[in-house]
């Protein structure tokens, strides 16, 4: 609901004004771009009207307050006076309107879950809801999730946890085959331990406050065709524990994936590199008390502090490279993640991530996206559209596929770019046709100079048309789509038209 542009720049035509999900950013009028509204925010004005106090809300309350200049909403329990904010939000008025006067969580959750809205909000709280409304999906007690789930989701995980004199072990049973080592996320910071995980679409925790201290270090194992996954932790001190510890916020539940909240841990910046004239090459790394693997075709949010307040963004993991050998998910302590992110000078977050120096620190989030390995089984042409930085998830595609899928035969990216300049790693790229046969790239150019003889334009039927051959007649095609949303969203148009179907089509989308 909330997201956080700033103005100016691109022309008001741009794709740049559409967020990725296919919602429209409105125009917003001079002098309402985030950096404006964190300015207000702190500029100490009294934004909810109440001479800074918080006050209990009851239904009947919230419900009076359902008009523009007088505009209450719900988000988890807390209510917000979000008049003040509507000149800018990106979304436009009418968005926040939909809101006014009620609950407001799963409209939130179903655009924006991600933003901070507490930290963009904090100053427009009015209070607590005095009767709490209905719980958020994510927060049923336990035996209410589990009954719900029951007839649903997966059958309930469990856990246990085991120890020697020098190692603790705590073991999840998933009761599902396919758990790999990137379905399992874990944190420890001091004495607090975290594990999530991804059980097809839901999300079991184990989050506990150890009772006893352990080693940073810790390892990940998982035993496939049972489900099993052991987590092993090192005692500090070689003493008998006697319970593992206590539970902390939403121990031991499992909900959907789309209702567990985001959970961040500080990544350190290790190296920074020109891929294009606008475009770099990030590496972070990982907390050593982190266990963490971005699924192929999956991002992350970053977050930074601007001004006092907390920016989020999505961003999807490269490999470090296109001529690597690919690692991924066999590798189990990777600590290094890869990002190649465009710097756009107006925007409100790229500028900022690119002040960062080396040994300075970023918020990363566990991962989303809904893209499944299992979407290569049997394939045998692979197709590629990607337009500007819309080739990040192709690349651990492209390296995944070529590795790891025996029945593939043909693999062919058509990348989109405005000129040659903004190609990324066009050389890596032509190195792959010759490193392996079944590749293929064409690029396509806008805006190119007038010695290109390569492909012009934009995504058309033509264009496609005479690119998406199959290998034979009834191959097992798998189109993927990345880019601005409009481009995505005409490319899925044109490939409907080519009488391609909906199980042949993948577009990322946040
Ligand atoms: P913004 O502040 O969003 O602005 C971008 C430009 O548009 C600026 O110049 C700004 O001035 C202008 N603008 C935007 N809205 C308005 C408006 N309403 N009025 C006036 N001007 C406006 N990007 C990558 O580079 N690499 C990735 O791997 C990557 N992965 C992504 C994965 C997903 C799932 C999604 C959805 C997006 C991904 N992106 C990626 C894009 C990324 O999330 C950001 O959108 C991008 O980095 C721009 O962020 P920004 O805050 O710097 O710019
Ligand atoms: P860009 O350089 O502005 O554009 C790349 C190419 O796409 C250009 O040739 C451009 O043509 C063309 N294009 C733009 N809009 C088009 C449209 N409406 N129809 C047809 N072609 C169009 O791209 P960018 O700045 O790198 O932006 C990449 C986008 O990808 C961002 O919006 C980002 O959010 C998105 N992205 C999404 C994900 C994801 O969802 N998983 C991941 C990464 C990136 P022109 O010269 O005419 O502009």
């Amino acid at each position: 609901m909330l997201n956080v542009p700033s103005q100016s720049f691109p022309a008001p035509s741009s794709q740049q004004r559409v967020v990725a999900g296919g919602r429209s950013k409105v125009p917003l009028k001079q002098g309402r771009s985030l950096m404006d509204w964190i300015r207000l925010t702190k500029s100490g004005k009294d934004l909810t009207g109440l001479k800074g106090r918080l006050i209990e809300v009851t239904e009947e309350e919230l419900k009076k307050h359902d008009k523009k200049d007088d505009c209450w909403i719900c988000i988890r329990g807390f209510v917000y006076n979000v008049s003040p904010y509507m000149e800018y939000h990106p979304g436009g008025e009418d968005e926040l309107m939909r809101a006014a006067g009620s609950d407001g969580t799963d409209l939130f959750d179903q655009v924006h879950r991600w933003v901070n809205y507490e930290s963009m909000l904090k100053e427009c709280l009015v209070g607590r809801m005095a009767v709490k409304p209905a719980a958020p999906k994510g927060m049923l007690p336990k035996s209410q999730a589990t009954d719900t789930l029951a007839r649903e989701g997966p059958s309930s995980p469990s856990y246990d946890w085991f120890q020697t004199d020098s190692l603790v072990t705590i073991v999840i049973y998933t009761k599902q085959k396919d758990i790999t080592l990137d379905s399992v996320i874990v944190d420890h910071q001091d004495d607090s331990f975290r594990a999530e995980t991804i059980i097809k679409d839901y999300s079991y925790l184990i989050n506990i406050e150890l009772s006893h201290a352990v080693q940073e270090d810790f390892s990940v194992r998982i035993v496939e065709n049972v489900g099993k996954i052991e987590i092993v932790l090192q005692k500090k001190e070689n003493t008998s524990w006697k319970c593992l510890g206590h539970p902390l916020e939403n121990h031991n539940s499992l909900v959907p994936k789309k209702d567990a909240g985001l959970f961040y841990r500080q990544c350190q910046l290790i190296s920074k590199e020109d891929v294009t004239h606008d475009t770099r090459l990030f590496c972070f790394m990982l907390p050593p008390s982190t266990h963490l693997q971005v699924p192929i075709g999956q991002h992350v949010y970053l977050k930074l502090t601007v001004t006092d307040t907390e920016i989020v963004k999505p961003y999807t993991p490269v490999s470090d490279s296109l001529l690597s050998e690919f690692k991924e998910p066999a590798l189990p302590n990777n600590k290094y993640i890869y990002f190649l992110i465009k710097i756009y000078p107006a925007g409100l977050f790229t500028p900022e991530l690119d002040h960062l120096q080396i040994g300075d620190f970023v918020f990363v989030s566990n991962p989303e996206g809904n893209f499944k390995t299992s979407q290569f089984q049997e394939l045998e042409d692979l197709f590629l559209l990607a337009a500007g930085t819309g080739f990040t998830p192709m690349v651990k595609l492209l390296n995944y596929a070529l590795t790891n899928i025996p029945s593939l035969r043909k693999v062919k990216l058509m990348f989109f770019n405005k000129t040659e300049d903004d190609i990324i790693w066009r050389s890596q790229l032509e190195e792959l046709t010759f490193k392996d046969k079944r590749f293929d790239v064409e690029f396509v150019l806008s805006a190119p100079i007038s010695e290109w003889n390569g492909k012009q334009g934009h995504v058309s039927p033509a264009l496609l048309s005479e690119f998406l051959k199959r290998s034979s007649d009834k191959s097992k095609v798998l189109i993927c789509i990345c880019g601005p949303t409009p481009f995505t969203e005409q490319g899925i148009k044109f490939l409907h038209e080519l009488n391609f179907s909906k199980d042949e089509i993948h577009s990322f989308t946040a």
